[in-house]
């Protein structure tokens, strides 16, 4: 099969201002270098508010980390009279590597649907900053429908969007089952594994076996060092996204040593 290189990706949320950034990145570089030994291939990613994002792009870039940036939301518009949104060029010019598109939180306090998200997500693609698009189902989503059918549907609107516009993009995808965001009540690893298993077979359908063998998932939903492995051993998790653990320098470093 595509080895896949495994991403372990810190979404800061709405905490540490640019200043408590550069001392958190600091702090992060110097705890994965002591992990250095026992990690092979993992890519590590930080998602800082947007004011972070230049002070984390210079550190990253004068001390060589072996880290990258990544943005939270992105506008579907490229410039112009949109008052307060932050283009995908203006991502693309702070070096980000990717950006969090369709977070939970946006969904909820922002009503973003699956038509922006899809629009996002082209919009990401079209400035070259990868897309990580989040699906997940709610707790009333997983009584009426069973695990997989809403972040399956959800993913599906992306995925069409995509076929029509670039079907060979690289794309991220993060399911984060809602129930398990910020509750300490993660998923299963076999409950990951199946949902990540039913996305994958979408891509397959949508996009194509190549892109489906390279796209890479992530879990997202109170991981921790302490039950990242039982992700990581799933066949079809191929990372992370981590909230509340990746803002203890410490324990992310931790995380990203999951082997
Ligand atoms: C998230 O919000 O993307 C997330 C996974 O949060 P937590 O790790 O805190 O559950």
């Amino acid at each position: 099969g595509v080895a896949r290189t495994p991403l372990i990706a810190g979404n800061w949320k709405m905490n540490l201002d640019h200043l408590q950034a550069i001392a958190f990145v600091q702090k992060l570089a110097w705890s994965l270098k002591d992990a250095k030994h026992s990690f092979g291939e993992v890519e590590v990613a930080v998602f800082p508010p947007f004011t972070d994002l230049r002070s984390v792009q210079t550190l990253i870039a004068a001390d060589k980390l072996e880290l990258v940036h990544g943005a939270q939301d992105v506008s579907i518009h490229d410039n112009g009279a949109y008052t307060g949104e932050i283009s995908g060029a203006f991502l693309k010019a702070l070096a980000c590597s990717y950006v969090i598109i369709g977070h939970s939180e946006r969904r909820q306090y922002h009503h973003e649907d699956d038509g922006v998200v899809a629009q996002k997500t082209v919009a990401a693609l079209k400035h070259g900053v990868t897309p990580v698009v989040c699906v997940g189902e709610t707790a009333e989503d997983l009584e009426a429908h069973g695990p997989a059918a809403v972040p399956v549907g959800q993913l599906e609107t992306v995925l069409d969007a995509i076929s029509a516009s670039d079907a060979d993009a690289e794309i991220v995808v993060a399911y984060e089952p809602v129930w398990a965001i910020g509750s300490g009540q993660a998923a299963s690893p076999e409950q990951a594994q199946q949902v990540c298993a039913a996305l994958r077979a979408a891509i397959v359908e949508k996009l194509g076996e190549d892109a489906a063998a390279r796209t890479r998932i992530l879990y997202g939903g109170s991981v921790k060092s302490g039950n990242i492995a039982g992700f990581m051993a799933q066949k079809d998790v191929d990372g992370a996204l981590v909230g509340g653990a990746s803002l203890d320098a410490a324990e992310f470093a931790a995380i990203a040593r999951f082997r």
